[in-house]
């Protein structure tokens, strides 16, 4: 039962070690970054836990909807993608759950991986990119990369809301690094991300993202989608975006 001890004495982690392979997890939490080697067997996920409580969002993001959201469909995702993934030879072949989504092409036998890892990672970083009582700009040189990018801030923020609008149906608008250390915003359909290189349009790193599915904004929201991702702005959590770029960009 190793995903239940697991859960048992994971506790909250830093978010880059929630979508690591457990194995890799389980041994030490020497690593946030999300290319660490697989080393013993197939790939295989647990649901993360929230970094603060259900109602921590409130009332940008309500209780009930943080509940659903997490401990359904996100749990769902991470089951999924386990199931899909059994008997797989990807699920050997690749290292981590970046290198899974970056390996997935357009074909049938991947589709319930792109779905459900796409899901998973999604939703990871979802939950850290979000802090209760946040809503100040960025600072620093994630200030500075968005200043050299997009001019500034308000500007951003106007082009991310566009995309995050402009993306119909279900799907996610995204902030990237991309390879040329750049920033850029770029929207995906149902859970595919930038990290799926063979499947979209723009490849690149995310960094901070905003999941326009329904499920994410119905209760609270109905129909009104720019309410929801104007709001979204007060509990951005820009330390940890920060940070992820920093990653990113080595
Ligand atoms: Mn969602």
């Amino acid at each position: 039962m190793r995903k239940r001890e697991f859960l048992k004495t994971a506790g909250i982690l830093a978010v880059g070690s929630l979508i690591l392979p457990l194995s890799a997890c389980a041994d030490e939490q020497k690593n946030t970054a999300t290319e660490e080697n697989q080393e013993d067997g197939p790939l295989s996920f647990s649901l993360p836990d929230l970094p603060y409580a259900t109602n921590a969002l409130a009332p940008v993001i309500d209780q009930k909807t943080m509940e659903i959201h997490h401990g359904k469909h996100h749990a769902g995702y991470v089951r999924k993608l386990n199931a899909a993934l059994e008997g797989k030879p990807i699920a050997t072949e690749a290292k981590s759950l970046v290198d899974l989504l970056g390996r997935l092409e357009d074909k049938e036998a991947h589709l319930a991986v792109r779905r459900n890892g796409g899901g998973h990672f999604n939703h990871s970083l979802f939950w850290n990119i979000m802090k209760p009582n946040a809503g100040a700009a960025p600072t620093g040189k994630l200030a500075d990369a968005i200043n050299t990018a997009f001019g500034d801030f308000d500007t951003f923020k106007s082009n991310f809301i566009e995309a995050a609008l402009g993306r119909f149906g279900s799907g996610w608008a995204w902030l990237c690094v991309g390879d040329n250390n750049q920033l850029f915003i770029t929207d995906t359909p149902n859970q595919d991300n930038p990290l799926m290189k063979n499947l979209v349009k723009e490849t690149g790193t995310p960094i901070f993202g905003i999941d326009v599915w329904e499920h994410a904004y119905y209760l609270n929201y109905q129909n009104e989608r720019k309410r929801y991702v104007e709001s979204f702005f007060k509990v951005a959590n820009w330390e940890e975006v920060a940070k992820r770029m920093t990653e990113a960009m080595g």
